[in-house]
């Protein structure tokens, strides 16, 4: 282990959308950083301009604030380590390319992409490893450099040992131990002078003082090569860290570009932007992430301060995590029932706002303890209680009709019902309930059948919150002019 001050890094490439992958990465590099009392920085991985996205690098750190992973360092909030965009370190790279040539650890090389492609072809039919076959690394180096600065084009290659093994250790998976002929010489500096993720990211993590790498998994098969690259310029090694895969929700094999469109079909999405727009919540989605490598057991319920205290860098678990999207419902709709009824409120607001509803604050506040047990995402607050806001509904004439019954005694029930609520000083759970159920004893009908007609009357629709506590928030008038209405409907169905 380390001794030195807790720093970490989330460093996405925006070469894409923000995904449940990279969200883990960045949360459990701010638990880590916090929980110690560190420091958490973002940096943004672009050197790979052919595969650079534009927006993606507004996209990333949206995703980082709606989920509340807060950076202090990083190219939105400075630091004292920045630039925090790698593109705009080239030289520092250049120079700490050309430092490891200088120690002999690695090399220009000029070969051309046609030479490189015939050699790949012809190693393969041979069936050897199909890497740099070495042609440059013996070149004498002070001709070397000469070719390199009077502008020859070259790659900066690294001189990867020929024999022997290498160790490297990882903190979850323990020792790795590769035989160095499998290290190829990989390339460092790119012929355009940009820097590789090899070369960068190791640089980067020395100059910004990164005390333990949290990545991907995709990083295990070149972490030796990046170890001898750390080792070669005479750093100290951070910790590191190889998070475990992700698997699709069957658990056979990873997601693919398929199994994303299926997850999209049923609602679901690996990707935050999009979970943000489906109405979950960061809470949610955070507890979901968490618990996908972090063994603590499977259905505690976190905050992000709560994780913040619980958590333990070698609680991190390598087994693979199938994505289980029942979970993210789970989790989404617990984090929603722990948050009080003005917050609620203040957060599916806006959904009632974008669906073209004027919103009332007394009445929304009224209506989150009849709903609040039934959301799953803030945007269900939508099919259940969006009727609220409506001046007027709009009931299907066949759905005012109770099973086995006629429209002509549905008329009759609701003619009855009319005169029972309308009898009432006010209609509230307290008054109108027994006196509603009174009626259903003298008819000797199933309260459903009663209850049914002035839901669908009341509300519109089939499925609503609690029936009287629902009338007792639209108050007698409206409840009674709706009534009627559905009494005038069913009347003309006779
Ligand atoms: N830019 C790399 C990626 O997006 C970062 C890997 C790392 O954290 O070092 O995969």
């Amino acid at each position: 282990m380390n001794s030195k001050p807790i720093r970490v890094r989330f460093a996405p490439s925006p070469t894409g959308r923000m995904h449940l992958g990279s969200a883990r990465t960045a949360l459990y590099d701010y638990l880590l950083a916090r929980r110690t009392g560190g420091t958490f920085i973002l940096r943004i991985e672009d050197t790979d301009t052919k595969r650079t996205v534009p927006g993606s690098e507004r996209e990333l750190m949206a995703g980082l604030r709606w989920l509340g992973l807060d950076y202090d360092e990083g190219p939105d909030v400075g630091g004292s380590c920045g630039p925090y965009r790698q593109s705009e370190r080239r030289e520092i790279y250049q120079s700490h390319a050309w430092e490891l040539v200088e120690k002999g650890a690695a090399f220009p090389c000029f070969c051309a992409a046609e030479r490189l492609e015939k050699v790949r072809q012809e190693r393969q039919k041979q069936k050897l490893n199909t890497g740099y076959d070495g042609f440059c690394r013996n070149l004498d180096p002070d001709e070397a450099r000469r070719r390199a600065v009077n502008g020859e084009r070259h790659v900066i290659r690294f001189m990867s040992p020929r024999a022997g093994v290498t160790n490297a250790v990882d903190l979850l998976r323990g020792p790795i131990v590769v035989p160095n002929e499998m290290i190829d010489d990989y390339v460092l500096l790119k012929s355009d002078g940009l820097p590789t993720y090899h070369l960068a990211a190791m640089v980067d993590d020395h100059l910004m003082g990164i005390s333990h790498v949290i990545r991907g998994a995709e990083w295990l098969s070149t972490f030796p090569l990046h170890a001898l690259i750390v080792r070669a310029f005479g750093w100290e090694e951070p910790v590191w860290m190889h998070l475990s895969v992700f698997l699709k929700p069957s658990g056979k094999g990873k997601m693919s570009k398929r199994d994303t469109a299926l997850a999209m079909d049923s609602g679901y999405s690996i990707y935050i932007g999009d979970l943000e727009k489906l109405g979950y919540i960061p809470e949610g989605v955070l507890n979901w992430i968490a618990l996908m490598g972090w063994g603590v057991s499977e259905d505690d319920v976190m905050t992000l301060a709560q994780m913040v205290e619980r958590f333990d860098i070698s609680h991190l678990n390598p087994a693979p995590a199938a994505i289980n999207f029942s979970k993210l419902d789970h989790f989404s709709g617990t984090h929603i029932r722990l948050l009080p009824d003005e917050e609620i409120a203040r957060r599916i607001k806006p959904y009632f706002i974008h669906a073209g509803l004027e919103v009332d604050n007394d009445t929304l506040l009224k209506i989150i303890p009849l709903i609040r047990e039934r959301l799953v995402t803030l945007d269900d607050c939508l099919p259940f209680a969006a009727w609220f806001f409506k001046g007027t509904v709009e009931p299907k004439p066949e759905e005012l009709i109770a099973k086995n019954l006629t429209a002509a005694q549905c008329a009759e029930i609701a003619r009855k019902s009319y005169d029972i609520l309308a009898s009432l000083p006010e209609i509230t759970l307290a008054q109108a309930e027994p006196a509603m159920r009174a009626l259903v004893e003298t008819l000797g009908l199933s309260a459903g059948q009663i209850f049914g007609i002035l839901r669908v009357a009341i509300t519109g629709q089939t499925v609503s919150p609690p029936l009287f506590e629902s009338m007792e928030i639209v108050g007698k008038e409206k409840v009674l002019e709706r009534v009627r209405g559905a009494m005038g409907m069913l009347e003309k169905m006779r």
